[in-house]
C-alpha cells in the first residue's frame, strides 16, 4: 500500500503457529551517520523492565534498490544500521507468546499485540508521524478475521485490515491492536463512539454490557466535563478460564478476565466477579483522562529504555482505584453496602501488611519498579501498596477537602482543576504539585497530611476522616484464610476467631505450603519459613485445609508440634499460637449519623460535574 509518511510500517500475523509476527519499517529518510532503531524496555502503565527486544528474531536492512545494509546491535535494545542515503526498509520477525496486556501473543485463534512489542523506534525521529499498514494471516482460514484498535484510520476495508495512523511514535504505541473471529457492540457516551470487543470463547450478554458501560463511562465524563479529542473508544477484552489484569491506554484500554466475570444472558443480579470487572472497566477508563495526560513530568515524553522513578503513582494509581468504584456507587450499578464492601477489602489489604510501617506510600511509588512489580515472599512485611494505600490516601484527602470547605470543594474539583490546567494543555506535574494545588483549593495548609500519610507510614485515622459523612471504620481478627474482609464477623464465629500461626498457606501434594511468613508472627518466631511445606501438625498428617480447620478449633497459646520439609530435609518446630490481630477492616454507615452528615454522605455519593 502507498503512503507518504516519512516512516511506514507494515505488519501480519506471518505465522500464528509459530507465533511469528512479520514487520517492515521503511524510513524515507535516514540519519547519514548511520541509522538507530529500538525497542522499549517497558510499557507504559507497568512499570516494569521487561526488555521487549528480546523477541526480535532475523532483522534485516536493505535499501530500496534491494541493495542488503549491515546492521550491528548497538545495545541490548538498539540496532544500528549502516550509514545510507537512500531510503531504508527493514524486515523483522517477532515471537509473540505472552497472553498479558503487556506484550504481544499470536496463534491461530486470534492476534494481539502492543506497539511497544513490535514497533522499531526510529531514533531521532520520534515526532515524525507514521502511517501501519496490517494485514491479516494468509489463507482461507483467517477469511473471518477482522481489527480492533483505536488507532486512526486512513483506508481500510469492511474487516478493518489496511491503514492506520499515528501522530508519532508515541502516538503509535498507545493503540494496542486485536484482530481474529471477536464480538463487538458499540455504544456511544458523550457524543463519541464507544466499542467494546470481546476475544476468547464466552456467551456474555452484550447488550447489559454496552447498558452498563455507558453509565460508568457518563459517570467519568461528567466528573471531567469533556471527554479528551479521540476519534473513538475501545475496551478490548481477552477472556480466559482465569485471568484478571488491564492496561490503560489514550483512546483504549485492554482487559484480561475470567469467562465467568461477564454477565450471562437472562441474568440481571451484579455478581462479586462482574463487580470487580466493571470496577476494572471503570478504573482504565478513568485513566483516559488521570496518567494517560494528567501525569507526572518525567512521563512528557517518558524514557521507554531505563525505569523512570515518580513519587506520584499514588496519585495516578490511588486516586484512579478510588474513583473505579466510588463511579458504580454515583452511577447506581452498586448500592452504598456493596461499596462498603469494597472499601473493607482494600483497607483490610492495607491493614494485614506491617510492610505499611516500613515503606511510605511516595517511595512505594518511586520504588514501584524494584518492589511492588517484583514482589516476592517477603513483600507483606516490606512494602505498601501504592493502590490499596493510595485508594484510602485519596478518600482522605477528599474527606479533608470536604470538611476545611464546609463541604464546598472535593475531590472532584481537584480532578477538574488537573485536567483543565494540566491534562488537557500537555503540562507534566512536578513531584509535590498536586499536594499544593489540593491545599490552594481550600486555601489551607495540608503539608501535616502528606508528611504524615503520604511521605511517612502512620495509619490513617479513618474513622477521624469519614466522621465527615458518617461512616465508621472497623477492625476485627479474620475468620480464617479465605476471608477477606470488608464486612462484620460472620454471626456464628463471632465469640472467637481462629487461633494465629501467621502464615499464608498454599495447597501442597505433600501438605501445606507456606507462600508467606508475616512479622511479628508465631509462624516467623518458630523459625517457619516461606517455601516449607507443612505435612504433619502433632504427628498426624495435614494440609491447607485441615490445618485452616485446626487454627479454628484451638485456642490462643495452645501449643503444636509442626513437621515441615525445606527443601528435602525434615524438620520439627514448636508453636505458640497467639491470638489474631484485629487486621481485617469493614465500614459501617453510622447509626448515630446527624442529618448534617447525611447530607453531606449524598453529596458524597453524587457527581458534581456537569458534561460540557
Ligand atoms: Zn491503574
Amino acid at each position: 500500500m502507498q503512503t507518504d509518511s516519512p516512516i511506514h510500517y507494515s505488519i501480519i500475523p506471518i505465522s500464528p503457529e509459530a507465533h511469528l509476527y512479520e514487520v517492515r519499517c521503511r524510513i524515507k529518510k535516514s540519519d547519514p551517520a548511520g541509522q538507530h532503531l529500538s525497542l522499549p524496555a517497558w510499557i507504559p502503565g507497568s512499570y516494569m523492565i521487561r526488555d521487549f527486544a528480546k523477541n526480535v528474531v532475523q532483522l534485516s536492512a536493505e535499501t530500496e534498490n534491494g541493495r542488503a545494509l549491515t546492521s550491528t546491535r548497538h545495545d541490548k535494545s538498539t540496532w544500528a544500521i549502516e550509514t545510507c542515503n537512500e531510503e531504508i526498509i527493514l524486515t523483522y520477525q517477532i515471537y509473540a507468546w505472552d497472553l498479558s496486556v503487556r506484550s504481544a501473543h499470536l496463534d491461530s485463534t486470534h492476534a494481539y499485540f502492543n506497539g511497544t512489542s513490535v514497533f522499531l523506534q526510529v531514533l531521532g525521529q520520534e515526532d515524525q508521524a507514521c502511517s501501519v499498514e496490517l494485514l491479516p494471516p494468509h489463507g482461507q482460514s483467517y477469511a473471518d478475521w477482522r481489527v480492533a484498535t483505536s488507532l486512526p484510520t486512513q483506508d481500510i476495508n469492511e474487516h478493518g485490515f489496511g491503514l492506520y495512523q499515528a501522530d508519532d511514535y508515541d502516538d503509535l504505541i498507545d493503540h494496542p491492536v486485536e484482530m481474529g473471529e471477536f464480538t463487538r457492540a458499540v455504544f456511544e457516551a458523550g457524543g463519541i463512539p464507544h466499542e467494546i470487543v470481546v476475544s476468547g470463547r464466552h456467551d456474555a450478554d452484550m447488550a447489559r454490557l454496552c447498558q452498563d458501560l455507558t453509565r460508568i463511562c457518563e459517570q467519568h465524563l461528567r466528573l471531567f466535563g469533556e471527554l479528551p479529542t479521540i476519534e473513538r473508544y475501545v475496551f478490548l477484552v481477552m477472556v480466559v478460564g482465569e485471568g484478571y489484569g488491564g492496561l490503560e491506554h489514550r483512546a483504549s484500554t485492554s482487559l484480561l478476565c475470567s469467562r465467568d466475570d461477564l454477565p450471562r444472558k437472562g441474568k440481571d443480579d451484579i455478581s462479586d466477579s462482574y463487580r470487580s470487572f466493571l470496577g476494572l472497566c471503570s478504573h482504565e477508563y478513568f485513566h483516559t483522562w488521570n496518567i494517560k495526560r494528567i501525569k507526572p513530568a518525567v512521563f512528557t515524553p517518558y524514557d521507554l529504555r531505563q525505569e523512570s522513578h515518580t513519587r506520584q503513582l499514588w496519585a495516578f494509581e490511588g486516586i484512579t482505584s478510588y474513583y473505579d468504584d466510588l463511579a458504580l456507587l454515583r452511577t447506581g450499578l452498586i448500592t452504598l453496602d456493596s461499596y462498603l464492601e469494597l472499601l473493607g477489602q482494600t483497607a483490610t489489604r492495607v491493614w494485614r501488611g506491617r510492610g505499611r510501617f516500613c515503606q511510605s506510600v511516595a517511595d512505594s511509588s518511586f520504588d514501584a519498579w524494584t518492589k511492588f512489580y517484583k514482589q516476592d515472599e517477603n513483600a507483606p512485611n516490606a512494602i505498601v501498596s501504592y493502590y490499596a494505600k493510595g485508594t484510602l490516601l485519596a478518600l482522605a484527602l477528599d474527606m479533608s477537602l470536604r470538611k476545611f470547605s464546609d463541604n464546598r470543594i472535593s475531590l472532584d474539583d481537584l480532578m477538574r482543576l488537573l485536567w483543565k490546567e494540566y491534562g488537557k494543555p500537555g503540562k507534566g506535574l512536578n513531584e509535590g504539585e498536586i499536594e499544593t494545588l489540593a491545599a490552594g483549593l481550600i486555601d489551607h495548609d495540608l503539608s501535616d497530611f502528606f508528611q504524615r500519610y503520604l511521605y511517612g507510614t502512620e495509619d490513617l485515622p479513618l474513622n477521624e476522616f469519614l466522621s465527615v459523612i458518617g461512616i465508621e471504620f472497623k477492625l476485627r481478627a479474620a475468620d480464617g484464610s479465605d476471608d477477606r474482609g470488608g464486612k462484620p464477623a460472620p454471626s456464628k464465629n463471632k465469640k472467637a476467631a481462629p487461633a494465629w500461626l501467621g502464615a499464608r498457606l498454599s495447597s501442597d501434594p505433600a501438605g501445606a505450603r507456606i507462600t508467606h511468613v508475616f512479622s511479628q508472627s508465631p509462624a516467623m518466631q518458630t523459625g517457619l519459613s516461606a517455601g516449607d511445606v507443612i505435612v504433619a501438625v502433632n504427628d498426624l498428617k495435614t494440609d491447607k485445609q485441615k490445618l485452616g480447620k485446626m487454627l479454628h478449633r484451638y485456642q490462643p497459646g495452645t501449643r503444636l508440634h509442626l513437621h515441615a520439609f525445606r527443601r528435602d530435609e525434615l524438620m520439627r518446630f514448636e508453636v505458640s499460637l497467639a491470638d489474631a490481630p484485629k487486621d481485617t477492616c469493614y465500614f459501617l454507615p453510622a447509626d448515630s449519623a446527624t442529618d448534617e452528615q447525611k447530607t453531606k454522605r449524598d453529596s458524597w455519593k453524587s457527581n458534581s460535574g456537569v458534561l460540557t
